[in-house]
């Protein structure tokens, strides 16, 4: 068989603005990835469908988040020029795709999904009460990802069921239907283990903008300042002489995920590398404040480039808006090519043959 052509797709739910986990989980990755030459296409897609299934009676968050998830975009560097970045609800083909797909999936097979499952907990979803939107999502997911015939989907570890739900689903199609119209994708994990899940600053093990500990890559110095020297840290270091520990420790998952080669020559030249600060840490006499200092300049750092970019980006919404209908229309293209296999396939392309079939001229 012919090479498959490498193409990308990811996408972040709008319920608020993106947060330094998404970076470490995902963004980081497709930025990677939008300068990969041997990627044909790489799309970025704003879920706003999937986040109202949970925030259906919340439109206003939902449109004021579509806006501002497009700035994180743009301003962690996503080009639109390398990258389709498209709304969700604009494109018409996924939501086709969906009903199609749910007659390929039952409803024990999505209570399995793990992900689901935590989901529903983690919002009240008690026993039959879940909406049916939301319950069906991890299919809708599925339209998402084979809509543009995405071989790689760089995410963070949380979604690993939401592949494996979408790979069935492209078995099931094309065996169903006796094609290979459906392509299987690929998670695109992290290499550093900190970023698979990059943990709250409240040591709750994930940042997410549902639990309110997050830093938002929009959050301005003193923003940043407090939410880092208010940061869970190792909570038996009680006096600086104390032995601490480094797992479970979020400000060191951080500095893990961050630090830079240069980082300790310009904000902490007294130390070579982290080894040697954690190794400081673990035997005693190395304060939480000071670590935590160093914690700020590097995430600051790392955000200053970004939030110059994001008042640019607000200085010039014709810019973005731009971006997203530019996306969206490249996305919907792509989309109705796929919309045409898969109807082919299911033999429901009625107008495309019936004339071929009745001999009609
Ligand atoms: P919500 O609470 O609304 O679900 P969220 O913060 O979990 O929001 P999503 O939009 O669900 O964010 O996730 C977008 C992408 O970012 C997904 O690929 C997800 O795996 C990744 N991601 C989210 N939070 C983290 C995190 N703390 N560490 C690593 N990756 C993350
Ligand atoms: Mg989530």
């Amino acid at each position: 068989m012919a090479q498959k052509k490498k193409i990308m797709l990811t996408g972040d739910r709008p319920t608020g603005r993106l947060h330094i986990g998404h970076y470490v989980g995902s963004l980081r990755q497709r930025l990677e990835l939008q300068d990969d030459p041997s990627y044909e296409k790489v799309f970025v897609m704003i879920a706003d469908a999937q986040a109202l299934t949970d925030n259906f009676d919340d439109p206003d968050k939902v449109r004021e988040s579509v806006f501002q998830v497009a700035l994180d975009y743009l301003s962690v560097g996503i080009d639109p020029k390398k990258t389709h970045i498209l709304i969700q609800s604009e494109v018409p083909q996924l939501h086709e795709l969906t009903v199609y797909y749910m007659n390929l999936v039952t409803v024990s097979r999505v209570q399995r999904n793990p992900t689901v499952k935590a989901e529903l907990k983690m919002r009240g979803f008690e026993g039959e009460s879940v909406p049916v939107g939301f319950f069906t999502y991890p299919i809708s997911q599925a339209s998402d990802i084979t809509a543009f015939k995405a071989t790689i989907v760089p995410v963070g570890e949380d979604q690993e069921p939401m592949l494996e739900q979408c790979r069935e689903i492209v078995r099931t199609f094309n065996r169903t239907y006796d094609c290979d119209v459906l392509v299987e994708p690929e998670i695109y994990l992290p290499e550093n283990e900190a970023c698979l899940r990059l943990p709250g600053t409240d040591g709750q093990a994930k940042m997410s903008k549902s639990l309110g500990n997050t830093i938002y890559l929009s959050d301005d110095e003193e923003t940043l300042r407090k939410k880092v020297m208010s940061m869970f840290t190792d909570p038996g270091h009680l006096r600086v002489e104390d032995p601490g520990k480094i797992e479970g420790n979020t400000v060191f998952t951080y500095l893990d995920a961050f630090v830079q080669p240069d980082s300790f020559e310009k904000f902490l030249p007294e130390y070579r590398d982290l080894d040697e600060l954690k190794d400081h840490y673990r035997r005693g006499g190395l304060g939480d404040v000071k670590v935590k200092k160093f914690l700020f300049a590097v995430l600051n750092e790392f955000l200053s480039p970004i939030r110059e970019k994001r008042a640019y980006y607000e200085a010039h919404p014709e810019e973005v808006i731009a971006a997203l209908r530019d996306g969206t229309e490249e996305a919907r293209r792509a989309a109705a090519a796929t919309l045409a296999d898969v109807k082919r396939a299911m033999k429901i392309d009625y107008f495309e043959s019936w004339a071929d079939e009745y001999g009609v001229k």
